[in-house]
């Protein structure tokens, strides 16, 4: 059996794992990453919103990747439900805020390569290819045993691990889970007419349909129904699937071509109730799961990553140590916020369009009315989108730790 010891163990190698393992090793933590190769290939894109650029930037990933993104300049929300109470259209600019763009969509395949590119070439971190099989908590320290039998003894714990996180359940840490009678198809498109940049949302009965604009004549599709529904439209053609959603984007795209590698993704929503515990903190899904609905997934878990390693590094650069209770409950009270208001916001707006109450509709269409016509409210809420008011860790303000 082999062992070693680093000062900081990060569990997980998706998007939120190697921007956490990536922000410390370039910061000098030792720090070791468990992750298996991913399998498959994940086709979905991510929107990523300008301060998660601006973090990955920092770390030098952005520019391996950036040639393949697309900015997005504005935001449109169609209200195409038939109910009597319609909101009405709303554009957001992103110039009205004195930014280029809100952000950039990028394809998945695109963005995980340039993230493990970074992350291998880093001298502080060391990649181990396996899955954590146990997780321990001791006072001064925390042990995993991976699958393959490496023991592995660290200060901290940073479990990357996604929804069914084995780093939470070792922490003891409670999730709440709620499942929505929604399920996401998600598709990329290729289509006649120019995007222009702008990403288009309408907003249905049954949830949004969302076209986000890729490089060329190209946009990622989210599309989100419910599940007896997706069942069947799944089972469409590609030909035929073009043809449904061109009709469901009112043709704004013209004619549709449907690239291979269609996802499926059953909605849910799920908290924990907090993401610090003695020697162990958790970022990304693993400490919250949003519906992909006004794209804050990721978002918030690079929040997460940029905000742990901020923390971390501080307390190893004034030799302090890492995994103290201090360091885990400032982690857990740094982020709360954030993660709340965002899943709060999330799942009113979903259940506000998925719900027949009327008062509901109406101010849901009353909100949009007063952003679309109240500049000051429209710009405030476009700041906020990009940059939350309650997380604006270093990185994501562009700024090296
Ligand atoms: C349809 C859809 C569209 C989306 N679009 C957007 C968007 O536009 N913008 C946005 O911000 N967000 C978006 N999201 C959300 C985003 O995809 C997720 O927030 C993100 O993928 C979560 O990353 P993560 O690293 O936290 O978790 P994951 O990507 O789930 O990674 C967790 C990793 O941990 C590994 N793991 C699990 N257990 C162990 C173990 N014991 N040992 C070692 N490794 C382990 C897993 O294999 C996996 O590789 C979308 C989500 C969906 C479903």
């Amino acid at each position: 059996m082999k062992s070693s010891s680093a000062q900081c163990l990060v569990i997980g190698g998706g998007p939120a794992g190697l921007t956490a393992a990536t922000a410390l090793a370039s910061a000098g933590v030792e720090t070791v990453l468990v992750a298996a190769p991913a399998a498959g290939v994940d086709h979905r894109t991510t929107a990523l919103l300008d301060s998660s650029v601006k973090a990955l930037t920092a770390l030098d990933v952005w520019e391996q990747c950036c040639a393949e993104a697309a900015p997005l300049k504005a935001i449109r929300i169609i209200d195409d439900t038939r109910r009597l109470l319609r909101a009405p259209e709303v554009l957001f600019a992103a110039e009205e805020i004195g930014l280029d763009a809100f952000g950039q969509n990028i394809e998945n395949r695109r963005l995980m390569p340039a993230l493990e590119r970074r992350a291998r070439a880093l001298a502080s971190l060391t990649w181990i290819e396996d899955q954590a099989d146990v997780v321990q908590v001791a006072d001064t320290s925390a042990t995993i045993r991976t699958v393959a039998g490496t023991v592995i003894t660290a200060r901290l714990v940073i479990g990357a691990d996604g929804r069914h996180s084995l780093c939470r359940a070792a922490a003891g840490i409670a999730v709440a889970r709620r499942t929505y009678a929604q399920t996401a198809l998600t598709f990329n498109l290729r289509h006649a007419r120019q995007h222009h940049n702008i990403s288009t949302e309408f907003h249905t009965e049954t949830g949004p349909f969302t076209l986000v604009p890729l490089p060329g004549r190209r946009a990622s599709l989210v599309f989100v129904v419910h599940p007896d529904e997706a069942r069947d439209l799944i089972k469409l053609s590609d030909c035929l699937m073009g043809e449904e959603i061109e009709r469901r984007s009112h043709s704004i795209l013209g004619g549709i071509e449907v690239e291979p590698g269609r996802g499926v993704f059953p909605l849910s929503v799920e908290t924990t109730t907090r993401c610090g515990a003695p020697r162990i903190v958790l970022v990304g899904e693993a400490a919250h799961t949003l519906p992909p609905i006004g794209a804050q997934g990721l978002n918030l878990g690079l929040r997460d990553a940029a905000t742990i390693a901020e923390i971390v590094v501080t307390a190893h650069r004034e030799g302090a140590d890492i995994g103290a209770s201090k360091v885990t409950d400032q982690y857990g009270r740094m982020r709360r916020a954030d993660i709340i208001s965002r899943t709060v916001a999330v799942d009113v707006l979903n259940r506000s369009l998925l719900s027949d109450f009327l008062p509901l509709q109406a101010a849901r269409g009353l909100g949009l009315f007063l952003l679309g016509r109240a500049a000051p409210l429209r710009r405030g809420a476009m700041r906020e989108g990009v940059m939350p008011f309650a997380s604006q860790p270093r990185l994501m303000r562009g700024l090296a730790l």
